[in-house]
């Protein structure tokens, strides 16, 4: 059968795509792209001329079955998204998925992704992390996705839409520990690339100092050190003991 590649695209700066991916896109019989349109740019600019075809969050299940009749034909095939890597918040797992069931090839190629360059930049603690997606629109469903990541006590990582980031920032500061820390990346790769550390009410504090700062796109982190209830040393805890069962 052919071969499915999963090709990721830039984040923000054109030039990070790699030899390979532009290799790849060139010589497949066909691109599956979330949106053809936004995807024609990037083509051009680099002078891809094979044929596309949509696979968005809309047509995924219908379109799986035409893409996987072609790689059974033989026919390569490559998924992209709009930036960064496919299936991450992204189309491409009932398709990635079917493939993997039916025995086809997969091969993903390494490239750029949001989370990835965020958390390598944040000054977060990177051995342990967590990533969710975009952070739930409903409150209620929002603060227990924040209550998750206190106690996880690692860096949680999130993707957050520009109109939604202050209202986040604010239940953080009502939520989050006084031990919290916060990194909100914006714009990575592009050219308002920017990094804000600290706690939600630094972070709301650079939101507000000025409307541009709300706009673009985000990635929110936020780290919980573990609470410590028991820094208590072991002789006092024993001493402790002992005056309770002498106590009348
Ligand atoms: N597949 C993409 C990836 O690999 O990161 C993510 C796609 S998701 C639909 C888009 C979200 O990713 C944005 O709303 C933002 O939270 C984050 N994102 C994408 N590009 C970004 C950038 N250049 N700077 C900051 N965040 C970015």
């Amino acid at each position: 059968s052919g071969i499915l590649y999963i090709v990721p695209t830039p984040i923000g700066n054109l030039a990070d795509i790699s030899a390979r991916a532009i290799d790849i896109l060139t010589h497949v019989d066909l691109i599956a792209a979330e949106d053809t349109r936004h995807s024609s740019l990037l083509l051009q600019h680099y002078s891809i001329k094979t044929s596309t075809i949509s696979l968005h969050e809309h047509n995924e299940a219908q379109r799986t079955q035409t893409l996987v009749e072609k790689l059974k034909q033989g026919l390569s095939i490559a998924l992209i998204s709009d930036a960064g890597t496919p299936l991450i918040s992204d189309p491409g797992y009932t398709l990635v998925n079917t493939c993997r069931q039916k025995g086809l090839n997969v091969i993903a190629l390494p490239g750029p992704c949001a989370l990835v360059t965020a958390l390598s930049a944040s000054g977060l603690p990177t051995d342990k992390f967590t990533f969710q997606g975009f952070l739930p629109v409903k409150q209620k469903a929002k603060l227990e996705a924040l209550q998750e990541c206190i106690s996880l006590a690692m860096t949680c990582i999130f993707y957050e839409s520009p109109r939604r980031v202050k209202s986040t920032v604010e239940m953080c500061i009502e939520q989050l520990p006084n031990n919290h820390k916060m990194v909100l990346a914006k714009e990575l790769s592009k050219r308002f690339e920017t990094f804000i550390s600290g706690q939600a009410s630094d972070i709301l504090d650079w939101l507000e100092a000025d409307l541009s700062h709300q706009k673009g796109e985000f990635v929110l982190m936020i780290y919980c050190p573990k609470k410590h209830n028991d820094d208590i040393p072991i002789a006092a805890k024993d001493l402790l003991k002992q005056l309770l069962v002498d106590m009348p």
